[in-house]
Parts: C-alpha cells; structure tokens; sequence
C-alpha cells in the first residue's frame, strides 16, 4: 500500500494528519509531508478515512 499526494491540489486542511497522525504532517508552507510512505496494513482505515475526508481530494491509496 502506497499514499500518492497531489499536491497541486493540496491546500494544507490538515484533515489528513487529525485521521493519520504520524502518517501525514502539514507544514508551515501549508503542503502535507508523507511521514511513513508505505504504511503498514493494520493502518489502512485510518489512510482511507483520510482520503476520503481530503477536502480537495489530494490523496489516494494505491495497491502494489
Ligand atoms: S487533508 Fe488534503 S488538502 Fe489537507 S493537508 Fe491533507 S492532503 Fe492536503
């Protein structure tokens, strides 16, 4: 399981890192930074309650 940000559509909500704290972080520039790139299975509720919160729709899951 991968995170592949948009980031031309990142605004910097922060949504991501209140459902994933320690899997997403938002900097002082407004734009996530992806802490765990390939975050392990038992966190995929998590992820996907972030993508789907995303206000501007930046975030996806991908299956390797
Ligand atoms: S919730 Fe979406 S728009 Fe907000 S920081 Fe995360 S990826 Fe960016």
């Amino acid at each position: 399981m991968r995170i592949v940000v948009d980031r031309d559509l990142c605004q910097g909500h922060g949504v991501c890192e209140s459902e994933a704290p320690g899997v997403f972080e938002v900097g002082k520039d407004h734009q996530v930074v992806v802490l765990d790139t390939a975050p392990s299975e038992d966190r995929r509720s998590e992820l996907e309650a972030a993508v789907r919160f995303c206000p501007t729709h930046a975030l996806s899951l991908v299956d390797d």
